[in-house]
């Protein structure tokens, strides 16, 4: 790591804005921020950074950070004291859970948790008394996770981002890494640079990452499967399939051909728009050029066929035998920077910490291991309810406005936590307004005063509290790759904000579960030791072996950035070919055992009698007529042309800005339509002119002068009114009062 003179200090953290995690060096001075570096020995970030990873101090130190707690009263945000707050939030919530039971207060989680933050936010949550618990990664990756687990075991990103420099062909789907996970787009170009590797990208936009492909397949949203199995039926045909790998490794691949059958190149045509020879050309590609590794993200995730497009790509990469190889494998790229982690500690409705079941074993477990009478633990939920799987959170609306039709655990719920999350990105917009109007209380813990302290018409009841940021604090995070890297504390707490675990400290002690929650945790005043809770989880995470990686390893492999080389690999039978950082779970046995982690979740290199992997295809059967395609959602004959270049040149021309566009905008206009683009954006991060927010909400650019706003499909329409702030009730927050709106109703002509 560098170091620096004078009265610098040099913190190690790791960048907050996506899930690739990439190592930040922090300059502070007299306990104040005040530059940043990326980390030059990490092999993942190759000494660079992206545009956000590079503003990420801004996080920290933005302008409209929440400052202090504020309640909501008579329809004016009023200041409060923490305690003050603790309290009557902790009186209304504990009325609640008295007059209706434990079920009537939701706890909304976050993928910005810590893993230490995660874990105890799940365990506070079943000494609430509930499983009325969930984070982001449901409305993003549950599909993944569901769809993979359910083909090979974990459900997790197989390799490693570094080592894609190891594929021979690199298939993308539904992901957009040139914008969304900068860096790894580099592993990309160096995979195409070192190994000649062909870059293949699906998806119904030019993106930027489509205009360094070899291949761009465009196709219609929704009919990923039917793609998947146009290109399969391509294999299949020609006898390009690994027939060794299948016969050695794959059960239930004879399904996989009866179903791939149905799909003849004229039917997929129909259904994706894509061309035969096209699919046909890009089938030989992958099947002449091994390893090769398929790569997706939330493009393919989040729809409600989302399950079956995950499986399908599993099954593409089986048939070719990419499996269990290094260079191959299904490699997902997830959002936020700790999804990964807060999926694994537990942050769901459906399990609890290591994706340990509601089933009763599994709470004896963790009984066991927080060292609690089971008994008491019962006690604290209502009847029946500590194996019922709670409420989702694309479900939270109608626990609140008790659609029961909707719910599989009818309960309703009149308080709800947003903790770390804001539920901006979900549909049904006017219902979630009119849910958080009929809540009891409403409470936002998060470092920015976000949407959902605005989004409804109350006038009370509603609580803001700030939370410190993750450079405020230390911990663990979990990468993609499913690395876990040590933030080290960059600058304490900004203004009157507090750690999540503080807050839930403080949160337990109001509700008298305090010596529970922290029986084994030392806790400094009001602030558990993060260390005694990574220790805690290291005892009871066998199912995913989280069990190795201790707080010491972590931070010297922080400090050290370790790579471990083929010997050391190939001794824990790891495949990987070249390095890696961090120590990616499975990390088996005890931190003594000093297990360098899996930089591969699957072992090909031993036949399956002496433990080597055997995967099962699974499609078809068991979903047949379940929602196998999203096809019903266009129109028959509908065009897949894209109408942002032209739209956006119309607004531009109609801005009188067209005049002065460099001949790199226009371009970018011409070829994607300026998708995501914030124009003139200067290197602190300041959006000097116009940002343009294809398909998604234009938070985040405040700063913009104009702000266009598009979507392809009519359900955002009645969004409009809603996604206005009101300025009135938060002081800090952006306004878009000045800004101008312009919507796309529709990206298809029929
Ligand atoms: Fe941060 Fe992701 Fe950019 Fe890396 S690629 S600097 S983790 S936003």
């Amino acid at each position: 790591a560098p170091t620096a003179g004078g009265n610098i200090e040099m913190k190690r953290t790791v960048c907050t804005h996506c899930s690739v995690g990439c190592t930040v060096e922090a300059e502070v001075s007299n306990g104040v921020w005040i530059g940043q570096e990326p980390g030059y020995d990490s092999p993942f970030n190759l000494g660079a950074h992206c545009a956000k990873g590079a503003s990420v101090r801004e996080h920290a130190h933005g302008e409209r950070r929440l400052k202090h707690p504020m309640k909501l009263e008579g329809g004016k945000w009023k200041r409060i004291s923490w305690d003050e707050a603790v309290n009557e939030v902790g009186d209304r919530l504990m009325a609640i859970r008295e007059k209706s039971g434990p079920d009537s207060v939701y706890w909304l989680g976050s993928a910005k948790h810590s893993n230490e933050q995660a874990y105890l936010f799940r365990k506070f949550a079943a000494m609430w008394g509930t499983n009325n618990v969930d984070h982001q990664a449901r409305i993003c990756h549950s599909t993944t996770v569901a769809g993979v687990a359910n083909t090979w075991g974990y459900g997790a990103m197989t390799n490693s981002y570094n080592d894609i420099h190891n594929s021979k062909v690199i298939f993308l789907i539904g992901g957009n890494p040139a914008e969304a996970h900068p860096v790894s787009m580099q592993h990309v170009l160096r995979a195409k640079e070192k190994n000649k590797a062909h870059l293949i990208v699906a998806d119904p936009r030019f993106t930027r990452t489509a205009a360094r492909a070899d291949e761009y397949l465009r196709f219609r949203p929704g009919t990923d499967v039917a793609l998947i199995w146009g290109i399969l039926w391509h294999v299949l045909e020609n006898g390009w399939e690994d027939k060794d790998y299948i016969r050695r490794r794959v059960y239930g691949f004879d399904e996989i051909r009866k179903e791939v059958a149905k799909w003849t190149p004229d039917e997929v045509e129909r259904v994706t728009g894509a061309p035969p020879e096209q699919l046909k050309r890009v089938a030989q590609m992958m099947a002449s050029n091994k390893p090769g590794t398929l790569i997706w993200c939330m493009g393919g995730t989040q729809h409600s066929n989302g399950n079956n497009n995950t499986r399908a790509y599993c099954v593409l990469q089986l048939a070719l035998g990419n499996m269990g190889v290094s260079g191959g494998g299904t490699n997902i790229f997830r959002g936020h920077d700790n999804v990964q982690g807060a999926t694994d500690l537990g942050v769901l409705a459906d399990t609890l910490p290591g994706y340990y079941g509601l089933a009763e074993g599994s709470w004896k477990h963790w009984a066991r291991v927080w060292e609690l009478d089971e008994e008491w633990l019962k006690s604290r939920f209502a009847e029946g309810m500590m194996n019922a799987t709670g409420i989702p959170v694309s479900r939270w609306i109608d626990g609140v406005l008790e659609d029961k039709e909707n719910l599989e655990q009818p309960n309703t719920v009149q308080g709800m936590v947003f903790w770390g999350h804001a539920p901006n990105s979900q549909t049904r917009l006017p219902e979630m307004k009119q849910a958080m109007e009929k809540l009891d209380t409403l409470v936002v813990i998060d470092p920015y005063p976000t949407v959902t302290a605005v989004l409804h018409d109350r006038t009370d009841g509603v609580y803001l509290l700030p939370a410190a940021t993750q450079f405020e604090t230390s911990g663990s995070v979990t990468a993609s790759n499913r690395s876990l890297q040590w933030r080290e504390k960059v600058v304490d707490p900004l203004f009157e904000s507090k750690p999540d675990h503080t807050i839930m400290t403080l949160f337990a002690r109001k509700f008298g579960f305090e010596n529970e929650l922290l029986k084994n945790i030392q806790v400094n005043g009001d602030e558990p030791l993060v260390e005694d809770i990574t220790r805690e989880f290291n005892k009871g995470m066998w199912t995913i072996g989280y069990t190795g990686q201790s707080p010491e390893r972590l931070k010297d492999h922080m400090k050290h950035q370790h790579h471990f080389d083929k010997t050391t690999l190939r001794a824990v039978g790891g495949p990987l070919d070249g390095e890696y950082y961090g120590m990616p779970w499975p990390c088996w046995g005890t931190a003594e055992m000093r297990h360098p982690g899996s930089a591969n979740l699957y072992d090909t290199s031993l036949p399956v009698a002496q433990g080597g992997m055997g995967f099962r295809a699974r499609f078809g059967v068991e979903h047949e007529g379940v929602n196998l395609l999203a096809e019903d959602s266009y129109p028959e004959g509908s065009e897949i042309e894209d109408g942002y270049p032209e739209f956006t040149m119309a607004m531009l021309k109609k801005l009188g800005w067209d005049k002065d566009l460099t001949d790199e905008e226009r371009q970018t206009i011409e070829s994607i339509g300026g998708d995501s683009v914030n124009w003139k954006t200067d290197l602190s991060g300041g959006i000097q002119r116009v940002a343009i927010k294809h398909g998604c909400a234009p938070y985040g650019n405040a700063k913009a002068r104009t702000v266009v706003w598009t979507f392809p499909d009519p359900v955002p329409l009645h969004r409009e009114p809603l996604y206005t702030p009101r300025r009135d009730l938060v002081a800090d927050y952006p306004t878009y009062e000045d800004k101008t709106f312009w919507r796309v109703p529709t990206l298809y002509k029929s």
